[in-house]
């Protein structure tokens, strides 16, 4: 049966299903599915030529949330928040975006895990990775997963069992629709956090690589470092201090900010998590990706490509960084995320016009190019998978020493690959 007549025979016989066209009317924003979405929709997948994607926040940088002429399945309806009995873990929804699991948690007294902004849709964050800035004191997304139900590619509802949920743990829905996740949640406590603004030139960026090096940093501070277009290049520490003890937070800010040149601006508060996606809010610019490279350290040999690259960089793209993120601890679950202890090296060719697009992308090609062609003993091989060009690095190369059990549990949860469209791609 052609597509079409898949799909229209499916909606006559599931009417409780939305299904809209791009002709229809609200089809930039409505809904297209409800819960059962994904089990209902799975005989599309495997027994037609339709081909379907799962969307939530649709944040993906390379917008594979979508393929041309299929279906999306769109999650954001599955968005409720429930707390266990033993406080200790919620349940969330596939589609729970961020933000709504932040303030849900928060009016209850909790705090989970979370990314930089609150739009992103809590399970693309936390399956493929998750940084944000609990990190270090909370860990990554993926590590915060226990359990989940998912629409597995025979189309059934199960419980995630522990080998799946070590496959869930980083490689996104390539196993399923994930319609909930269990995850581990901690008692609230007030940020101390915002970003404190310095001069972009290399001087900086080597003080701030060495104070970083030199300090023992303790685990209720995450830092995370952008070069920015605000009138003027700038060099942005995002800090923020996980804990109740504002006082200590304060104390180690200090010591850092000792070891630095003065600082052009220091917005630096107490806030609630909620109150942090307020603060943060990056500009929307529509054309262009974020691109990655995982690295050991920033050497020097790496910050004089960026600098070479700040001195001809175009308007609005941004170079960023994290501090060392110890992935792969002790305490980790199993989980097939892809990279031990290492440092996110991103940099955009992100614009707000379409005619910017191609000088922005033709230096941050040039950034790439010089990066891996470098040598640099400091470059590791993977990189993050939703800031990765679908070309630069594949599936094995992401998965890294993962690799071999990814394609195992692939193997043996989505044998014929029907979720053939998730991030990161295996190969059809
Ligand atoms: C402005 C911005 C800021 C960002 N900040 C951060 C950050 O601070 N930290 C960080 O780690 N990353 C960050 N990212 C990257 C982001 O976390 C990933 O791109 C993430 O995958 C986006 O998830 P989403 O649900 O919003 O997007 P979508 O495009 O809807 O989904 C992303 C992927 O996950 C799959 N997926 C989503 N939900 C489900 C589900 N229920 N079942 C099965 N598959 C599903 C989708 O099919 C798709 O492949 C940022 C991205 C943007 C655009």
């Amino acid at each position: 049966m052609a597509s079409i007549d898949v799909l229209e025979s499916f909606e006559a016989t599931h009417p409780d299903i939305r299904l809209l066209r791009p002709e229809d009317e609200g089809w930039a924003t409505r809904r297209e599915t409800r819960g059962r979405a994904g089990q209902e929709l799975k005989p599309l997948g495997t027994s037609s030529s339709v081909d379907f994607t799962v969307r939530s926040g649709g944040n993906d940088f390379y917008g594979r949330y979508v393929v041309d002429d299929g279906l999306i399945i769109d999650v954001r309806e599955l968005n409720n928040v429930a707390i266990s009995d033993d406080r200790q873990t919620a349940s969330i929804g596939g589609g729970v975006t961020a933000r709504s699991l932040a303030s849900q948690l928060e009016d209850d007294g909790y705090i989970c895990p979370v990314g930089n902004t609150g739009e992103i849709g809590y399970v693309g964050w936390a399956t493929l990775g998750g940084y944000g800035p609990l990190t270090n004191k909370l860990g990554m997304g993926y590590e915060g997963i226990v359990g989940a139900e998912v629409v597995n590619a025979r189309g059934e509802i199960v419980q995630a069992g522990e080998e799946m949920l070590e496959g869930i743990r980083g490689m996104g829905g390539n196993l399923g629709v994930i319609t909930k996740l269990i995850i581990r949640i901690y008692p609230k406590f007030q940020l101390l956090s915002g970003m404190v603004m310095f001069e972009a030139n290399p001087e900086n960026v080597h003080a701030i690589v060495e104070a970083e090096a030199e300090l023992e940093v303790p685990k209720e501070a995450t830092m995370h470092y952008f070069i920015i277009d605000a009138g003027g290049r700038s060099v942005a520490m995002s800090f923020t201090w996980a804990s109740d003890n504002h006082e200590k937070g304060k104390e180690f800010l200090d010591r850092l900010l000792t070891r630095l040149p003065p600082p052009k601006m220091n917005m630096v508060a107490s806030k609630s998590l909620v109150g942090y996606f307020d603060s943060v809010r990056p500009p929307c610019l529509p054309w262009g990706c974020q691109r990655s490279i995982y690295v050991k350290e920033l050497s020097t040999g790496l910050i004089n490509i960026l600098m070479d690259s700040l001195k001809v960089i175009p308007p609005q793209v941004n170079i960023a960084w994290s501090m060392t993120i110890q992935a792969q601890r002790a305490q980790s679950p199993p989980n097939c995320f892809g990279a031990a202890t290492h440092m996110l090296l991103s940099f955009s060719d992100m614009t707000s016009s379409e005619d910017a697009l191609a000088a922005a992308r033709s230096w941050n090609d040039e950034l790439y190019t010089k990066l891996r062609g470098s040598g640099d003993e400091a470059l590791l091989d993977g990189s993050y998978p939703p800031l990765t060009r679908p070309a630069d690095r594949t599936a094995e190369q992401l998965f890294g020493n993962k690799w071999p059990r990814a394609r195992e549990l692939k193997e043996t949860f989505d044998p014929e690959n029907v979720y053939k469209w998730a991030v990161p791609r295996f190969a059809a």
